[in-house]
């Protein structure tokens, strides 16, 4: 998978995905993340890429010029694929960025993204790209770059070859629509605080069993928007409907909170 990071900051992106796991998939050679300064592309003299926006209004709009020209160099890097390239544009105004689209453009061999600054960029830039517009939820940041990192290091993690052999990103909050059943580690007690049993059975189908149970309370006390949408078998469908009953149970509100 080949990033491109279509920025004004080019080291922010590459700091930001140079450790951890995304810098060793890097090294390994399962990512790629390039950051083009679109400020190398301006035919302006002194190097300005923005400007005032039509009509009025504060602040600066990052111009069409640049952006198109730093695009076509980015398309030239990339060369003729198979494969169209997934242009995306960070902005608040796009679809929300979720667990599901992660999966779908882990799928992509080339990813273009643009992170706009100041008041946005031109709508000219947007329609020469035939961006989509993707946003990290309903909040206003002062750049993409954030944004663009957010989602290089979540693709990342779903690209065999990034994660070792230990860690999967398969069974994980979002897979199935549930949250993922709560981790222990080393001690077994600690402070008087116990380790479920279970997890130190041995069993594996029970702690199998138990987990998926755990899942599916935590989804419906945490988040139960996602529980109409979980992938349940039938003994798990039933073990929902009973949690539901018992919520809904005359003398139970307290416990709701
Ligand atoms: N004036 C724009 C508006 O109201 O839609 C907001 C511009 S914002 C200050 C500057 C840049 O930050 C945007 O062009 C976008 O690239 C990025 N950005 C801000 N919030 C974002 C979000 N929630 N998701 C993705 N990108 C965001």
């Amino acid at each position: 998978m080949n990033f491109y990071v279509m920025t004004l900051f080019p080291e922010m992106i590459m700091h930001g995905v140079s450790e951890s796991i995304t810098g060793r998939a890097i090294k390994k050679g399962a990512i790629n993340v390039k950051a083009i300064n679109i400020r190398d592309y301006t035919t302006e003299k002194h190097g300005k890429t923005d400007d005032y926006p039509f009509g009025g209004g504060a602040g600066m709009v990052m111009q069409v010029q640049p952006i198109d020209d730093c695009y076509t160099a980015v398309l030239e890097m990339i060369g003729d694929t198979a494969k169209k390239p997934k242009v995306l544009y960070m902005s608040p105004q796009g679809r929300r960025f979720d667990q599901k689209m992660a999966e779908e453009l882990a799928l992509e061999d080339n990813i273009i993204f643009l992170c706009g600054h100041y008041e946005g960029v031109d709508e000219r830039a947007l329609e020469i790209m035939k961006a989509e517009e993707v946003s990290l939820g309903d909040f206003v940041l002062t750049g993409g770059e954030y944004p663009a990192m957010v989602m290089i290091d979540c693709i990342s993690r779903l690209i065999p070859g990034v994660l070792g052999k230990k860690a999967s990103a398969e069974i994980e909050s979002f897979h199935d629509n549930l949250l993922e059943y709560p981790q222990y580690s080393r001690p077994e007690d600690y402070k008087g605080m116990k380790v479920p049993e279970i997890l130190l059975s041995g069993h594996h189908a029970n702690v199998e069993k138990w987990r998926r149970e755990q899942s599916i309370i935590r989804t419906l006390k945490k988040r139960p928007d996602l529980i109409a949408d979980a992938v349940l078998n039938k003994k798990e469908q039933k073990f929902l409907n009973e949690l539901i009953k018992a919520e809904n149970k005359p003398g139970n509100e307290s416990e709701k909170e």
